[in-house]
């Protein structure tokens, strides 16, 4: 089974990185981004449970959990994950299946990967 990660921009003029890929550089307005794959390790930097979803497709699977994280490469994203993941926390991010989208899911580092379907809540 092979793993899809998170897509990234980084700027070639200064090295800048950001989740999602994106047309220009937030950072110096270069226009001379490139689009890469994340290595998939990151760091939790917060986590909270949604009790009341944004759409009638996610609130049929509530409450849930969402985490910060920042990334290897520098970039901060949010992803699905268990509610026990804690501040500071490693964790591997892959892309999931979650309410008929693709969305990245992080999982403690030290435990497989994420299945590609959406069991975690
Ligand atoms: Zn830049």
């Amino acid at each position: 089974m092979s793993v899809e990660r998170p897509v990234f921009a980084r700027c070639r003029s200064c090295s800048a990185c950001a989740y999602l890929p994106r047309r220009f550089c937030a950072a110096c307005g270069g226009t001379n981004l490139s689009a890469e794959l994340l290595c998939g390790g990151a760091v939790v930097m917060a986590v909270t449970v949604v009790h009341r979803a944004p759409s009638a497709a996610l609130q049929a699977l509530a409450p849930y959990a969402l985490c910060l994280v920042d990334a290897d490469e520098g970039p901060r994203l949010m992803a699905r994950c268990e509610s026990d993941l804690l501040i500071g926390d490693r964790v591997t991010v892959a892309m999931s299946e979650f309410a008929g989208a693709r969305v990245a899911h992080a999982v403690r580092a030290a435990e497989t990967e994420p299945p590609n379907n959406a069991e975690l809540r």
